[in-house]
Parts: structure tokens; sequence; C-alpha cells
């Protein structure tokens, strides 16, 4: 059963974080990482010269596919010889009549064993539990139940799952390369499962040049109460940070926080990163806090009460600005910046 976030009352972010479902997120991780089998069949590795690489991209577009709300399409892309890999999009376009602008959530959806001896790519087992089908997961749970509201949100909200990271961040280099669209800040997760001994230990990297993207992480974080340990750190106070798929971002001059666990677990990049790896109650509260981040982020637009000339929420019904001037001019007239679609 899916959530529903019911259009009641404003959204606020503790109420939607409180609705991540810890066994669906965990899910998540069990099939991509070889745990629960998907048609039939455990998927060993999701490199991208692995023959269940497609398998598994399949099976997580269609996940995103199944939400409602959300709108999909693969970008296609080639790298080392492969020409048919993949970022997975899922927009949840802005109920606004003008969004507010685009903001990114992403994780990597391919795995490697390289740190394997005698690794190969096409047979080697990568199961990626924690690296990073525990991203993914966050992305799929964060998008379930923003989609959900039924007022939507100011902002674009897009949820990237990038492909080839684990090659050189091939995938989100391409993506920004192509972009078409301004991002005003993009969130990273890689990967976020691991919690040795029980420290609940979430770091960040931050840019110097953008630090309001790290204490807005922080804000939503405090704004629910976590248990979580989050800190952000200046990536410019380690050397940088070039590890993941928000580098592409900084490079282009846009916002991006890198989030992770700490610190990397003993079967990082081997095929020891299976399903016990990943502490489920910990991932859950980051998604916990990835919704909610999501939830300040993209400003929930409010709802319209009964008996203001709202008559249901038939998505063939116009819209305000389509037809209900009356209603346009009495929102107006009370100080709504923006619309719903009802
Ligand atoms: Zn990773």
């Amino acid at each position: 059963m899916l959530p529903v976030l019911l259009a009641a009352s404003l959204l606020t972010p503790s109420e939607a974080a409180v609705q991540v479902e810890p066994t669906r997120v965990i899910d998540v991780v069990s099939h991509l990482s070889g745990g629960s089998d998907i048609d039939g069949a455990a998927i060993e590795s999701r490199h991208i010269l692995h023959p269940d690489h497609d398998r598994a991209g399949d099976w997580l577009q269609g996940r995103f596919e199944a939400i409602d709300g959300l709108e999909v399409q693969a970008e296609p892309f080639s790298a080392l010889g492969e020409d048919d890999l993949r970022n997975i999009i899922a927009d949840l376009p802005s109920a606004a009549a003008e969004p507010a602008g685009r903001i990114v959530f992403a994780a990597h959806w391919d795995s490697t064993a390289s740190a394997e001896d005698d690794w190969e790519a096409a047979t080697t087992p990568a199961p990626g539990a924690d690296d990073d089908a525990s991203g993914i997961a966050v992305l799929l749970e964060a998008a379930t139940l923003l989609a959900a509201y039924e007022p939507g949100f100011a902002y674009d909200l897009r949820f990237i799952a990038f492909d080839a990271e684990e090659v050189g961040l091939v995938g989100s280099f391409h993506h920004v390369d192509a972009l078409d669209e301004p991002v005003d800040v993009a969130i990273v997760f890689d990967p976020v499962g691991y919690n040795p001994g029980g420290s609940g230990l979430l770091w960040f990297a931050y840019h110097a040049d953008w630090p309001e993207a790290g204490d807005e992480f922080l804000a939503s974080a405090d704004a629910i109460g976590t248990w979580l340990d989050v800190s952000g750190v200046n990536q410019a106070s380690i050397g940088g940070d070039d590890r993941s798929d928000h580098f592409p971002f900084w490079e282009a001059g846009i916002p991006a926080i890198h989030i992770g666990s700490f610190p990397q677990p003993p079967a990082y990049h081997t095929s020891g990163d299976t399903l016990e790896v990943v502490d489920s109650a910990f991932l859950a509260e980051v998604a916990a806090i990835a919704t909610a981040h999501a939830v300040r982020l993209a400003e929930p637009l409010e709802p319209i009460e009964e008996g203001d000339g709202c008559t249901g929420c038939d998505a063939s019904a116009p819209r305000p600005l389509d037809g209900g001037i009356l209603l346009v001019l009495a929102a107006v007239a009370l100080g709504r910046r923006t619309w719903r679609r009802c």
C-alpha cells in the first residue's frame, strides 16, 4: 500500500518523514543487490559490463514508473564501448503555474567490485547494497512520499538514478553537460547504509562557494529531530571531494552536497557489499531526512479548502488559470503566491 498524504493541511517536513516505511526502503536494496529475485533470478552485479546491468536498470525504471505523478525517462549515453547505458530521470513537476526552480536528488544505480583480487567486471559479483543501492532506495522513498501530496509543490523535483558512476562519474557528467534547465541545488546520496557500531554518523561534504546548501540540509535534519549525528565538512578543508555525482554539478557552478555514511565499510567495492552491510534503521532515517529535506526545499503548495471553489481534483478539470478567473482573483486577494492543480 502506498501512503496517502491528503490535502487536508499544508504538508510539513515532519509529517512526510514519519511516513517513511523501513521495510519498503530495505526491499529496494534487497532487489538491487541480489537479496531478492527479479524475474526469477538474483541480480549478481550492476556493473556496466555485467550482463545483469540492464535487467537491474529495467527493474529500477519500472519502480519509478509505478509511482503516480512522476514523469520518467531514460537518458541514454555510452561509455567503455557500452552504448546502452542510461540515467533514469523521474520528474515530479511543480504544480504551480510557474515553477519556482528545480531541485535535484540523486544517487547512482551501477555498482563495482573493483577492489576485489582478480576482479572481472563481467563476472565478479558486485552486489553494491551499500554502494549505492542504499542511495537509490532513499530516492525512491522520497519520490513515493512527495508524489502522493496532492496539492503539489512550488519547485520541480527531479530524482536521478545515475549510471556509470563507478567508471568515472560518466553518467552525471553526461547529464550536467546536457542540462536544458537551471538547477538550484543537487543533493547526492552515496552510500548511505553503513552504520558501524551504531554510531549513527551521517557525513556530508559541501562546497565552500555554497555553504547554504549544507546549512539547509542540517536544518532539515533538525526539523525532524533526527537521532543521526549529521555533520557537514567543507570540501576545501579535506582537499576536495570528487568521489561522487555531486562533482560534475560543482564543476558546472551548480550548488550541490554529497551525503554519505562514514567510515566506509570493509566491503567497499567488493563482492561482500551485500544486504548485511546495510543497517535498515539507519537507512530509513536517512530516507526520513531526505524526504523532509525535499519537502522543505520544494515548498508544498497550500491545499484549497472545501467550499472555496475547488470542485475536486479531477486531473482533467480546468486549472484555475485556465478558467477560474474568480478563483484566481480570490486567491490573489488572499495573498497566495502559487497554485495547485485542481
Ligand atoms: Zn558509490
